[in-house]
């Protein structure tokens, strides 16, 4: 276990890529190596009743990974090692530093995958995906991480341990514990192991990119594919603003073939023939369409879709919304975000996994803006209003962490607010896990 308290650590350690700046840093950075340097963090922590904020890779987009004076980072990344992989079984064994690309990589040696794919896969940890209860392109049709989570290894926080779940498939003795602690950003446990459900890698995907006039008729085909009982691996959204983004950012020419693009990938055996009538359910509301089954045509498109957060952060500093509306509302909520847009002035893109009807309006400003005031931040709220109005969620997957707790009340309700805040008591009497952060 190494203690780090040299400004370049506290620095590199006190938020995430969510745009926040705290105006303090926090007192040390712990980077733990092995289990036993998080029981021993925490004993002293409870002691000392000093918070610790738990981190995986730092990429989370809510600030949950921020921290200031006061606190301390437990840097989880160091235990990275996958465990076990058990191929028969379907079943890996991570440490929770694992990056997620790297389990899938290792995953696909024996004909598997690790379903759960954030556009951040490469450098985002499985246990910040864990904490998050990450989503990503695949959740379309393998859903979120929770699903590909069987038990976990976690370190309370007075510094027991603690197994959770089932090395099974099915399991159902006693509350649901794993759950519970997936998606609960830091604040109820610390994740130190992960035994995570892989599957079949598919026989077979095809890949189609649709191009639209507009962002709205690409929103209302998208829910079409979905109404049509259509089910794609992938159904991914990109918007005019981000599709510029990414022609200066890789230099291609997507936004001269349209004002938005679908890209949508169909797996297993009938993939061809589900990704053709996929494309006759687009056809009506598209400019053109076109299909692959050849993998490095396919991955350019992923990797296009991908690129679109890291190339509008090349172009302003950025505020990501993550709403989730029910689907058949996408297009609803897309041009009502136009609205926003367009009524406060703030330059906002959208990018989307459409097939889950998650949206992530991004908030671009000039670099070194701030983007939690002013009209910014009215623009964000205005979205946030938005999806509750029309039945959506504040987040489909970056999680509340700080910037999105003041809005919490308005969906969950006091009720649940209350009995959630007495669920956090029960694991972390002290209140030192994360405070302030989720809910
Ligand atoms: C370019 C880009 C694309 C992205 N795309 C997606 C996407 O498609 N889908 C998506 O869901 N997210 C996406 N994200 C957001 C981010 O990658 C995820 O939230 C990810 O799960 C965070 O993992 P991390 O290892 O970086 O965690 P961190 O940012 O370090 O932490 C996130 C939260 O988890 C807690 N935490 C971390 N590790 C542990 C642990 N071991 N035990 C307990 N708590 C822990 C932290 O306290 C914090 O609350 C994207 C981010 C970027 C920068």
């Amino acid at each position: 276990m190494k203690l780090l308290e040299d400004l370049a650590a506290r620095e590199a350690a006190a938020t995430d890529r969510s745009g926040h700046r705290p105006d303090t840093l926090p007192d040390g950075v712990v980077r733990a190596t092995c289990v036993d340097d998080v029981v021993e963090t925490l004993r002293w922590a409870s002691a000392h009743r000093t918070p610790v904020v738990p981190r995986g890779a730092g990429t989370g987009l809510a600030a949950g990974a921020s921290a200031r004076a006061g606190e301390v980072v437990l840097d989880l990344s160091g235990l990275d090692r996958i465990v076990q992989l058990r191929p028969d079984d379907q079943v890996a064994v991570v440490e929770p530093g694992v990056l997620t690309a790297d389990l899938d990589a290792a995953a696909g040696e024996h004909g598997l995958f690790y379903a759960p794919d954030p556009a951040s896969a490469a450098i985002s940890t499985v246990g910040g995906n864990i904490a998050t209860n990450a989503g990503g392109l695949r959740c379309a049709k393998y859903g979120v991480t929770r699903e590909s989570v069987l038990g976990l290894d976690l370190v309370l926080a007075d510094g027991r341990r603690l197994s959770t779940g089932r090395q099974t498939v099915k399991g159902v003795a006693g509350y649901d514990l794993t759950s519970l602690v997936v998606g609960s950003e830091g604040t109820l446990a610390v994740v130190v192991g992960a035994t995570l459900r892989l599957r079949p890698r598919p026989a077979e995907t095809a890949t189609l990119a649709a191009h639209f006039d507009d962002v709205v008729a690409a929103a209302a085909a998208a829910s079409a594919i979905t109404s049509a009982r259509l089910q794609p691996s992938v159904l991914e959204l990109v918007d005019a603003v981000t599709l510029e983004a990414v022609d200066a950012a890789r230099g291609s020419s997507l936004r001269s073939r349209g004002a938005a693009v679908l890209v949508v990938q169909c797996d297993g055996r009938g993939a061809v023939a589900d990704t053709a009538a996929v494309g006759e359910v687009v056809a009506p509301f598209a400019t053109s369409w076109s299909s692959t089954t050849d993998p490095a045509e396919a991955e350019e498109l992923l990797a296009a879709r991908r690129a679109g957060l890291p190339a509008l952060e090349a172009t302003g500093d950025v505020f990501i919304e993550d709403v989730s509306v029910p689907r058949s509302k996408l297009a609803e909520a897309v041009s009502g975000v136009q609205a926003i847009s367009a009524r406060t002035g703030v330059r906002i893109a959208t990018i989307a996994h459409a097939g889950d009807g998650n949206l992530h309006p991004i908030v671009v400003v000039e670099r070194g803006a701030t983007v939690t005031e002013g009209p910014p931040w009215e623009a964000a709220c205005a979205v946030f209003d938005l999806a509750l109005s029309l039945g959506g969620t504040l987040t489909g997957e970056h999680g509340v962490g700080l910037l999105k707790r003041t809005w919490l009340r308005a969906e969950l309700g006091q009720d649940s607010l209350d009995l959630q805040r007495g669920l956090k008591a029960v694991f972390d009497p002290l209140g030192i896990l994360n405070p302030g952060k989720a809910i």
